[in-house]
C-alpha cells in the first residue's frame, strides 16, 4: 500500500483526505512512478474545491506536477530508474496526479529529468516555472532582448510570476513587478525586481485606449483589468505574455493597442504545450532560465497531509512563491 490524497465524491457528498491505496487501484498507463516530489499550484486550488471548475471525474488525486524515478515501463524511452517530471495535460484533473506515493502516467507526458535540475528544483519549478519559462520563451521568439526597456510582472509575489522574477533578472532584463502585497516589497526587490508598482495602478479601470508606452514587454497571470493596462500601456511593437485569471477573466479592451502600436497579445497554455516546445523549455529551465533564488525565498514545503490548508491559501492570493509537495 501507498499513501494519496484523494477527493471523492459519493451521493454529491464531497470528501478529501490521505487515504492507502494499492497499485491496482492506480489507472492503466505506459509508466509507473515513484513519485518524490509535487507542487500545489493555482489549478491545484481549483481542483479541490468541492465544486470544482476544473476536476472531470472522481475519485481524483490532485497534483498538476510530477516528479519522481519510474519503478515500471512499457515504453521504451523510459527506462526503470530513470528520473522523469510531467506537468499539465489531465493530470489531477482527469487521471491522477502527483499527490501520491505512485503514480501511472501515458508516456509521452512525459520529459527526462533536465540536465542542470534535481527533482527538487523541477517541481520547485513545476507547472508555475515552466509557464513563466514559456512565457519568457515566447516574448523572446516575438523579438523581446535586453536593453529594450522595462519588463512588467504582474501578480507577482505568486508562484508563476515570482519566478518570471527571477529568470527575466537573471537574463539581463530590467524588471518591475505589481502586487496586492505591500508587506513582500523586499521579497521582490531580492528576486531581482528594481521597480514595484501597486495592484491599483495596474489594474485601473478609468484610463484612455492608449496610455504612455511604459513596458518594452510583460508577464501576465492576473488578466482582466489588468490585461487592459497592459495593452494600453506597452510600448510600439511590445508583446504582452497572458497566462492567468487571478483578476479575472473578462478584459475590457480596444484594437487601438493592436492597430496603432502593434502590440502583440500572446497566449501562454503549460497543459497541452507541444512536445518539441516543451522539451526546449524544460532543458532551458536546467540552463539559462534557471532562478538564481530557486531553494531560498521563493520556497515553501508541505507534506501530503497539509495539501489542504495551502490549496485554500493559493485561492486567496496569501502564498507567497511555489509550494512543494514532498512525498
Ligand atoms: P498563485 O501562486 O496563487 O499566484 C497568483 C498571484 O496573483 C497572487 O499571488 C497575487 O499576487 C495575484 N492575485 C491574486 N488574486 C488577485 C486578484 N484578485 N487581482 C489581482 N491579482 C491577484 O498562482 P499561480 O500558480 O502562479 O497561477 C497564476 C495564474 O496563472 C492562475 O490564474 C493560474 O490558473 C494561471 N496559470 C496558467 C497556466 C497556463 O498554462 N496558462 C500555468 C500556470 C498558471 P500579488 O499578491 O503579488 O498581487
Amino acid at each position: 500500500p501507498f499513501r494519496a490524497f484523494v477527493l471523492s465524491k459519493s451521493d454529491g457528498e464531497f470528501a478529501a483526505g490521505v487515504r492507502e491505496l494499492t497499485f491496482d487501484d492506480l489507472p492503466a498507463g505506459d509508466v509507473t512512478v515513484r513519485t518524490r516530489y509535487s507542487s500545489i499550484n493555482y489549478k491545484d486550488g481549483l481542483a479541490m474545491l468541492p465544486e470544482s471548475p476544473v476536476v472531470a471525474t472522481y475519485p481524483m488525486i490532485p497534483g498538476i506536477d510530477v516528479c519522481g524515478t519510474v519503478v515500471e515501463s512499457n515504453d521504451p524511452r523510459f527506462k526503470v530508474g530513470q528520473e522523469v517530471v510531467a506537468i499539465g495535460r489531465e493530470l489531477g484533473t482527469a487521471r491522477f496526479g502527483g499527490y501520491a506515493e505512485y503514480t501511472r502516467v501515458p508516456a509521452d507526458w512525459l520529459e527526462p529529468l533536465p540536465a542542470g535540475l534535481s527533482p527538487k528544483q523541477a517541481m520547485l519549478l513545476g507547472t508555475a516555472g515552466f509557464t513563466a519559462g514559456l512565457a519568457i520563451q515566447r516574448l523572446e521568439d516575438n523579438g523581446l532582448r535586453p536593453g529594450q526597456g522595462r519588463v512588467l510582472v504582474t501578480g507577482a509575489t505568486g508562484g508563476v510570476s515570482s519566478v518570471a522574477v527571477d529568470m527575466l533578472a537573471g537574463l539581463g532584463y530590467e524588471v518591475s513587478a505589481s502586487t496586492g502585497k505591500e508587506s513582500e516589497h523586499d521579497y521582490l526587490r531580492e528576486l531581482g525586481a528594481t521597480e514595484i508598482l501597486s495592484r491599483e495602478e495596474v489594474s485601473a479601470t478609468e484610463a484612455p485606449p492608449l496610455e504612455g508606452e511604459r513596458w518594452a514587454a510583460a508577464v501576465d497571470p492576473v488578466g482582466g483589468d489588468t490585461l487592459a493596462y497592459l495593452l494600453r500601456n506597452t510600448r510600439y511593437g511590445g508583446s504582452v505574455a497572458n497566462c492567468g485569471l487571478t483578476g479575472g477573466p473578462v478584459v475590457n479592451t480596444t484594437v487601438l493597442p493592436f492597430i496603432l502600436r502593434g502590440v502583440n497579445l500572446l497566449g501562454i497554455d503549460s497543459v497541452m504545450c507541444p512536445p518539441d516546445v516543451r522539451a526546449a523549455v524544460w532543458k532551458r529551465l536546467g540552463t539559462d532560465l534557471k532562478p538564481r533564488n530557486l531553494t531560498g525565498s521563493i520556497a515553501n514545503e508541505v507534506a501530503l497531509d497539509d495539501i489542504q490548508g495551502t490549496a485554500g491559501s493559493i485561492l486567496a492570493g496569501t502564498v507567497r512563491g511555489r509550494t512543494l509537495v514532498k512525498l
